[in-house]
């Protein structure tokens, strides 16, 4: 364990603000733009599009380290006592024991599709769902397995284009679909591309949306390399992709919220900072939205590296450790409890400045659910928020 942990780089977060806000709608049409908070020399945060250029120096950029968001699951880590309660570890070790094998499978696939581009981006998602995602969490998933009453450890978006019966890697591995939609009309809804369940618990998981890539193949053959490099940097990155992953971390936080509060006596063991994932075949970003601090944290450089080489260029390249760890940790969420420390409240309470109020809260709790339909609401009935002063 302790050398696992020690492969663990840490990385930081940024405090964002949320603005222009739209509520009532599906994560695809979510209007969300997250804006990264400076704060003046009194601490005070402040929207860097409100200052002038001139005066941006003097401004200090936030940044929020994983180590110490996930203090207390490193705590539990690095002591041997409560290591051995943790029976989540079990499935990440599986993993690392039969970690050739997993990298092998992708690997093959992902050259195969650059070489050929033998498959699309919801095939590339199963990919990643069955060979790294859900190997991550209980129960182990074994291609033999025919007990109906074991849970499923993940399951693919029933919505995904392009379905296929068996992993597109030739493995022979049945691909999981269900339905995944999650939300309220009084926040925002849909249908994450994955939802991976470790224990009985939730977390939502998605890739770049499939109808942007399409577009960006519409490039004459000519320039078809430059774009297929620009896809790579930034199909995680463009402002649609950005907004559907605020929207789906912010109402996941919501719900995690919801359940845990239906589930527990105890309140103050409430996990409420909430991680989502939004993942590649090269690397992933990580949203973490706290739903009772008002505080959305995104890594602040770029999405996390899957590989320690470049891919498709290196054929042997191998999955980073430090990376599978850190997914095993975001997915493991609640039995990890990330949470913000007292200073940070300090700092950046309030800080994502959503504008919703007390009784629009009360409503999200109490309709946010996991459902095949939400009704579409009225356009008139869509809420416009105005930011509220972040100073
Ligand atoms: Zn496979």
């Amino acid at each position: 364990m302790k050398e696992c942990l020690s492969k663990v780089q840490d990385f930081q977060f940024s405090p964002y603000l949320l603005k222009n806000c739209t509520i009532g709608t599906s994560f695809s049409d979510a209007i969300v733009k997250p804006v990264e908070c400076v704060t003046d020399k009194n601490g005070n945060l402040r929207n860097p599009e409100d200052i002038p250029e001139d005066m941006i120096s003097s401004y200090i950029s936030y940044r929020v380290n994983f180590k110490d968001l996930f203090a207390d699951g490193f705590r539990m880590l690095s002591d041997s006592e409560s290591l051995g309660r943790i029976y989540q570890l079990a499935p990440l070790f599986h993993f690392l024991q039969k970690k050739d094998y997993h990298e092998k499978c992708l690997r093959k696939a992902l050259q195969e599709h650059r070489d050929r581009k033998k498959f699309t981006e919801s095939q590339i998602s199963m990919l990643l769902a069955i060979h790294l995602l859900s190997q991550l969490v209980f129960p182990s998933y074994d291609p033999v397995l025919t007990d109906t009453s074991i849970p499923l450890p993940y399951i693919m978006s029933n919505d995904v284009p392009d379905k296929v019966v068996i992993c597109p890697c030739g493995c022979g591995r049945t691909v999981f679909y269900g339905n995944t939609g999650i939300g309220t009309t009084a926040l925002w809804y849909g249908n994450p591309d994955i939802l991976v369940f470790p224990n009985g618990d939730v977390c939502g998981i998605s890739g770049p949306p499939v109808n942007q890539i399409s577009e960006c193949d519409e490039f004459v053959e000519a320039e078809e390399q430059i774009v297929e490099v620009e896809r790579e940097l930034s199909s995680l990155r463009q402002s649609k992709s950005i907004g559907q992953f605020s929207a789906q971390a912010i109402t996941f936080s919501y719900y995690q919220a919801s359940i845990q509060q239906q589930n527990s006596s105890n309140s103050g063991s409430l996990v409420s900072l909430i991680p989502t994932i939004a993942i590649s075949e090269k690397g992933f970003d990580v949203y973490m939205y706290d739903s009772v601090n008002e505080i959305f944290f995104r890594n602040c450089r770029d999405p996390l590296p899957l590989w320690n080489e470049q891919l498709p260029t290196n054929h042997n390249a191998t999955i980073n450790i430090s990376s599978v760890f850190i997914l095993w940790m975001l997915i493991n969420h609640l039995t990890l409890k990330p949470a913000v420390t007292p200073a940070h409240v300090s700092l950046f309470g309030g800080s994502s400045s959503l504008g919703i109020d007390k009784e629009q809260i009360h409503e999200i709790k109490r309709t946010v659910t996991m459902s095949k339909h939400f009704p579409v609401p009225d356009i008139q009935e869509k809420i416009n928020l105005t930011k509220k002063k972040t100073v």
